[in-house]
């Protein structure tokens, strides 16, 4: 077994910043490992876990999950890891996150090389949200004007069903979007002070801020 440190890359941005997208590519791209603890969530909703029992009022209504859940969930996805380099997206949301992030880099010898920030102005993530769908089976992600599936409803690539996550309703947005701003703007500047954050514009399209991703990951 190699004792080299794994490599952390953090994607980072409020939601529907596209760090989901991006990750995705970097997965396809630079053989990447790709944490999200908020697919984490939903993979335990749909296999009707404990874990996603106890998360899921929270989820729904758009509250952050108590770090007594989330630290273990995210400590055994890490530890459980066979690649070399991950990505790690929708953590941390907190600046006290951000510091148990530290400790777990000790604990489970990862670097935390880059963080990128996606940038994306309030009225653009709000249009994204609002019309995001998403395959219950697959997770593969659609939205209603960019990229609707072939068939209403039903996903092209396995055929599950297409539903509005809970969380992306209009007034859970709403609520998303100031807790981002209240308790996850403060983990910017935390990085910031680190200093090793990249500010993208993610306001463009995928393909464009694809681009710019793979340029920072390749310098
Ligand atoms: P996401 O898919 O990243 O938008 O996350 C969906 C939801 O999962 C969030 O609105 C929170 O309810 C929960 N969640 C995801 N990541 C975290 C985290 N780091 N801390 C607490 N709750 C989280």
């Amino acid at each position: 077994m190699s004792s080299a440190r794994k490599q952390c890359l953090l994607l980072f941005g409020p939601p529907g910043s596209g760090k989901g997208t991006q990750a995705e590519k970097l997965v396809e791209k630079k053989s990447y490992a790709h944490i999200s603890t908020g697919d984490i969530f939903r993979e335990n909703f749909r296999k009707e876990t404990a874990l996603g029992a106890e998360a899921k009022k929270y989820v729904d209504a758009g509250h952050l999950v108590p770090d007594s859940i989330t630290l273990g969930m995210l400590k055994d996805a890490i530890a459980n890891l066979k690649e070399n380099q991950f990505i790690l997206d929708g953590f941390p949301r907190t600046l006290d996150q951000a510091e148990q992030l530290e400790a777990l880099s000790e604990e489970l010898k990862f670097d935390i090389t880059k963080v990128i920030f996606l940038q994306v102005p309030d009225e653009v993530l709000f249009e994204r949200l609002t019309g995001r769908r998403i395959c219950k089976s697959c997770g593969t992600v659609y939205h209603m004007s960019s990229k609707p599936p072939v068939k209403a409803g039903i996903c092209d690539k396995c055929g599950g069903d297409v539903y509005q996550r809970k969380d992306d309703s209009k007034d859970v947005i709403a609520h998303r979007l100031k807790t981002y701003e209240q308790s996850t703007a403060p983990v910017k500047r935390f990085y910031e002070e680190v200093g090793n954050l990249v500010i993208l514009d993610g306001a463009g399209t995928p393909q464009s801020i694809e681009k710019k991703v793979l340029e920072i990951v390749n310098k």
